[in-house]
């Protein structure tokens, strides 16, 4: 049977996205540099990079083109500052310290967002050449304010990378009105292909031959980039049928209606979700202002505290995969809004839901009166 996957990523994608893959492509063949060149330009319209910003593929998953992009533009005489509020941007701060970069974090509370006054303040006193920040912490699905963060950022001369992974293809970033100076994001979210490529938008001077070299050789986008423009290949084998999907699935994008017409589809996802959710007494964590449309995390409610792993067989068998919360003060657990799924599949999972916690309870009942 498949399933609806109702988390973060991987997600359920189209089918026609899957058959894209069924093909073999040599990697260094005119038609697959085509499509790599295609995708690359598909990529920058949605976040109007215009002259200003270039994209660079990368092979692997989101986290590693966000490791790629501290190792190859943030140099050891950068300092860097994460602004953390999840579990997304804590692995910032995981990674740089890897990088053994200068960092500082500023961290906030996980139902709380970025404060873009606290990070005004915090520059006007310190030197940090870099920002760093998530856009939608998938943990929460909490909506940071970029467009605030980036304001601030600009006006202090500082650089601002974004971790979009989650974002990238619903909500609009616009590069050429929100200062972003690296923008993180990968195929298999929103964009609804198959997870497997990451891509990172960037600044063109940060690709400027005379910086620093990248602190990895496979991760370098500096040289990936240069090998693009030069001869249209990729560095190291691509995951060709990976671009074959993104190549489709950018074309379903426009099909929808671009971005705009996606973001609709999800908002309408989780407003279904929630509302049909709270109707069950189970409260969504995060306060609604602070939500984005992505993903939503829910209290474990009472009857059910202690038995995520029941809840998610129970509904992996109805044909719904779930996902567990990703915060340690407190018992939640996530839907995902985003991929190839309508309010329909909403509204027939949060029955599926109800069904699976009645048979929780009914079990729990005849399990006590055993046992007595
Ligand atoms: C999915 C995601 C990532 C990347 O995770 P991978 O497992 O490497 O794909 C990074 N940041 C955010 C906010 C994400 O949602």
């Amino acid at each position: 049977m498949t399933s609806f996957l109702l988390t973060p990523g991987p997600l359920t994608t189209r089918p026609e996205v899957r058959t894209a893959m069924g093909r073999d492509w040599g990697s260094r063949d005119p038609t697959f540099v085509e499509l790599t060149v295609s995708v690359t330009a598909g990529l920058e319209r949605i976040c109007n990079a215009g002259e200003t910003h270039d994209c660079v593929l990368l092979q692997g998953s989101g986290t590693f083109a966000i490791e790629a992009a501290l190792r190859s533009f943030v140099s050891s005489t950068d300092r860097l500052l994460v602004l953390a509020n999840g579990s997304y941007g804590d692995r910032i701060t995981d990674i740089a310290k890897r990088c053994s970069l200068l960092i500082d974090t500023l961290k906030w509370p996980d139902r709380e967002a970025i404060d873009p006054a606290i990070v005004d303040q915090y520059l006007t006193e310190n030197p940090h050449s870099y920002v760093a920040m998530v856009h939608c912490e998938t943990s929460t699905g909490l909506l940071n304010p970029l467009e605030q963060v980036a304001e601030v950022v600009e006006r202090h001369g500082r650089l601002l990378l974004v971790d979009a992974m989650s974002t990238f293809g619903a909500m609009p970033i616009d590069l050429q009105t929100t200062a972003v100076a690296v923008l993180v994001s990968a195929s298999g979210k929103c964009l609804e292909g198959v997870p497997g490529v990451g891509f990172v938008i960037a600044r063109k001077e940060l690709f400027a031959a005379s910086r620093h070299p990248a602190t990895s050789l496979a991760l370098d986008l500096i040289d990936q980039w240069r090998q693009f423009h030069v001869s249209g290949q990729w560095r190291f084998t691509p995951p060709v049928q990976v671009v074959a999907a993104l190549s489709e699935a950018l074309q379903w994008l426009e099909v929808e209606g671009g971005r705009e017409a996606r973001l609709l589809r999800y908002r309408t996802n989780h407003a279904v979700l929630v509302a049909a959710m709270e109707e069950q007494g189970i409260s969504a964590y995060l306060d609604s202002a602070l939500q984005s449309p992505i993903i939503a995390a829910f209290q474990m409610p009472a009857d059910l505290t202690g038995m995520f792993d029941r809840v998610y067989s129970d509904l992996s068998r109805c044909g719904y995969l779930i996902y567990p919360g990703k915060l340690t003060t407190s018992e939640t657990f996530r839907v995902g809004c985003i991929g190839v799924i309508d309010e329909a599949v909403m509204s027939a999972f949060v029955t599926a839901f109800a069904h699976c916690r009645m048979g929780i309870a009914m079990e729990e009942i005849s399990h006590n009166a055993f046992s007595t």
